[in-house]
């Protein structure tokens, strides 16, 4: 497996504009059913500024781009979801560091510290309901797959399926964080927007990161 450089964490940013665009209404009704319909617009706005942040003049490292994206998500994203986001590519990007490539391991345990940065911010559990729901499982499957010594092509695309996978069972949930917790349980039945999001995150990445 090859290594991970700033144009292809450019592709991956590219890729998750590009699929949030293609979702924006899916995600905004998601949300319009358990929160305040705004979850495709928070997401496209963000994401849209963060590709207009590194595109052109992509910063020098895959560890750089990735805070330049998060610090644009922070700033551009009123909602939950973009200092939520925006922690996560920080978090990333400190992981990261300033190498001028990354190895599969380094890029898995540089997302592993991405979630450890949202759930320190958000204080989600699994089970709540969240992107934590779509987030935690993909990481955990990248991160056995790499273990029992399978590609990076198989760990990203087991990444992706636990991410969707993570995604749909959040139908189910009671929401216990955000706006949908405010329903109490009348927010089961509904899939969760952030999960969604956090899914089109990890299929993005599962088509571009593999080097
Ligand atoms: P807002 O709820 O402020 O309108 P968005 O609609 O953009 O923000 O994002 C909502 C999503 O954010 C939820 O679907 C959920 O996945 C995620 N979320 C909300 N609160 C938390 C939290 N504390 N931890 C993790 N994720 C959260
Ligand atoms: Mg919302
Ligand atoms: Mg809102």
């Amino acid at each position: 497996a090859g290594e991970v450089s700033t144009d292809d964490l450019l592709a991956w940013v590219r890729a998750f504009a590009r699929l949030v665009e293609e979702n924006r209404e899916a995600l905004t009704e998601l949300d319009a059913a358990i929160g305040d319909a705004d979850h495709g617009a928070n997401m496209h706005r963000g994401t849209t500024a963060a590709l207009a942040a590194v595109d052109g003049a992509p910063p020098a490292s895959p560890g750089a781009l990735a805070k330049k994206v998060g610090m644009t998500l922070v700033s551009t994203v009123g909602g939950a979801s973009g200092p939520l986001y925006g922690t996560f590519f920080l978090r990333v990007g400190t992981a990261l560091g300033d190498a001028a490539t990354a190895t599969p391991a380094e890029v898995v345990a540089a997302l592993r510290a991405g979630i450890e940065g949202v759930v320190a911010r958000g204080r989600a559990e699994a089970g709540d309901k969240t992107m934590v729901d779509a987030l935690t499982p993909a990481v955990a499957a990248a991160e056995e797959a790499l273990a029992a010594g399978r590609s990076w092509t198989e760990a990203l695309t087991a990444a992706a399926g636990a991410a969707a996978a993570g995604r749909d069972a959040t139908t189910a949930m009671v929401a216990r964080k955000g706006r949908a917790s405010y329903l109490g349980e009348r927010s089961a039945g509904h899939q969760d927007p952030g999960a969604t999001s956090a899914a089109l995150l990890l299929a993005a990445a599962a088509e571009t990161l593999l080097g």
